[in-house]
């Protein structure tokens, strides 16, 4: 255990060594939207798998329409009639024409396809017998309204990465490989705990000195949209008994992390740290950042546990700076951390040296972000997040900020 004040990055880091990404499993194609990919998927067939038509019509050799015009039409007789899903098993010779549909195999002789509206038909009705002939106004090239066998990727071609999140047109790629389970990264499973006597569940009466829990909701609103499955332990009184109880139930469980909050700074009644010194380890509880700088990591019978402040705001962005690299690291991700933006202040900012990160509103001018901070940056107060755009990050070492400074962001979902 150190008691010593970690800086963010060296607190992210000595997390992040910690988890490695958890095993694998085999999906049906349905369940995969968002899972993770563990190998990326090569195409086994060419797309489209043969050549065929991209409109409805009839399939002919071009050559024949060579000296068509609307004065001097072309004749055709039309000899055979493709539906999709077959191999047509005939030859269109010079001067014959197969009646074809969108989808539908190309025969051999044919090179071109010729929209009906483009013949003397105009039109095909639904279940209507072919012609015995059409007539054509002109000319016609090789290739014209055929797509060709690989027209969209060849066999072998790479078309889904592996280790980023499953989109669905990816899964509409990997379906027409005819491919139904997929090996994907396990999902993590996070145990979600709130602490302290004060907290009433949402749909309790309102008592005085209560408050309702808010953090077991948000964190598990985050962790579901990061890919996880999660385990709500509840509500933990103050007092080492009940927070025993309930991590060891999240053991039991068997879940990869267990988050909690509230309970891990001096307080009197911060018992997630004391029943963390005495049946756990810890690796760190102090960091240098505002809000939020007792957050905690250690494990409960070898379940790694990160105790999140009290403070929703404090919370949430203990989230993001910490909790959600290590999800992105579990559940299989190639990039873990989070992508910055650069903004210019709009106004001062004092601050008080530890790693900030505060609620902001940004606008685009003229392509260039602009910063300017949501009100009061009390760490109770959610509504100062609920109104923000993102989170600008002030440095460690740094006090002030002149209107101008440029200052990192991240935006929030
Ligand atoms: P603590 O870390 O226990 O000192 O809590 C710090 C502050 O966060 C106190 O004002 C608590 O009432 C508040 N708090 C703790 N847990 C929650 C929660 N789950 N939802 C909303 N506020 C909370
Ligand atoms: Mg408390």
């Amino acid at each position: 255990m150190t008691d010593a004040l970690l800086s963010v990055k060296e607190a992210q880091q000595l997390l992040l060594r910690h988890f490695e990404p958890l095993g694998d499993e085999l999906i049906p194609i349905d369940l995969a939207i968002n899972r993770v990919l563990r190998q990326p998927i090569y195409a086994r067939l060419s797309m489209p798998p043969f050549d065929n038509s991209s409109m409805d019509g009839f399939a002919v050799r071009s050559a024949d329409t060579n000296l068509a015009s609307e004065n001097s039409p072309t004749h055709l007789d039309v000899t055979s009639d493709i539906s999709v899903g077959v191999k047509p098993d005939i030859m269109i010779n010079p001067g014959q024409a197969a009646r074809i549909v969108t989808g539908a195999m190309m025969p051999d002789g044919a090179d071109a396809v010729i929209p009906v509206e483009e013949t003397n038909l105009k039109r095909m009705e639904p279940g209507s017998n072919p012609p015995n002939e059409i007539w054509v106004y002109s000319r016609f090239e090789k290739g014209d309204h055929v797509r060709y066998l690989g027209l969209d990727y060849k066999k072998g071609t790479k078309l889904i990465e592996s280790k980023e999140r499953l989109k669905p047109v990816d899964i509409g790629v990997i379906a027409m490989q005819g491919i139904s389970n997929l090996p994907v990264y396990k999902q993590p499973k996070i145990g979600i705990l709130s602490t302290g006597d004060e907290l009433l569940k949402p749909g309790d009466e309102w008592k005085p000195g209560n408050i309702y829990d808010a953090n077991s909701y948000v964190l598990n609103t985050l962790c579901t949209q990061n890919g996880c499955v999660c385990l709500k332990l509840g509500t933990a009184s103050d007092s080492e008994e009940s927070i025993r109880s309930i991590l060891n139930q999240a053991v039991v469980e068997n879940v990869d992390l267990i988050l909690t909050t509230a309970g891990v700074s001096m307080g009197a009644f911060d018992y997630v740290r004391s029943v963390m010194e005495k049946d756990g380890e810890i690796n760190f509880w102090r960091v240098n950042m505002r809000p939020g700088k007792p957050l905690m990591f250690g494990s409960f019978k070898e379940v790694p546990l990160i105790g999140l402040p009290g403070n929703p705001v404090s919370a949430y962005i203990g989230f993001e700076v910490f909790v959600r690299p290590v999800l992105n690291k579990l559940s299989g991700l190639k990039f873990v951390n989070r992508v910055s933006n650069v903004a210019i202040l709009l106004e001062s900012i004092e601050s008080d040296g530890r790693e900030s990160y505060l609620r902001v509103n940004i606008f685009n001018n003229n392509g260039e972000w602009q910063a300017k901070l949501t009100g009061h940056q009390g760490s109770g107060n959610l509504m100062s997040l609920v109104i923000a755009d993102a989170l600008i990050i002030v440095p460690a070492g740094v006090k002030y900020l002149h209107t101008g400074s440029k200052v990192e962001f991240w935006p929030m979902d």
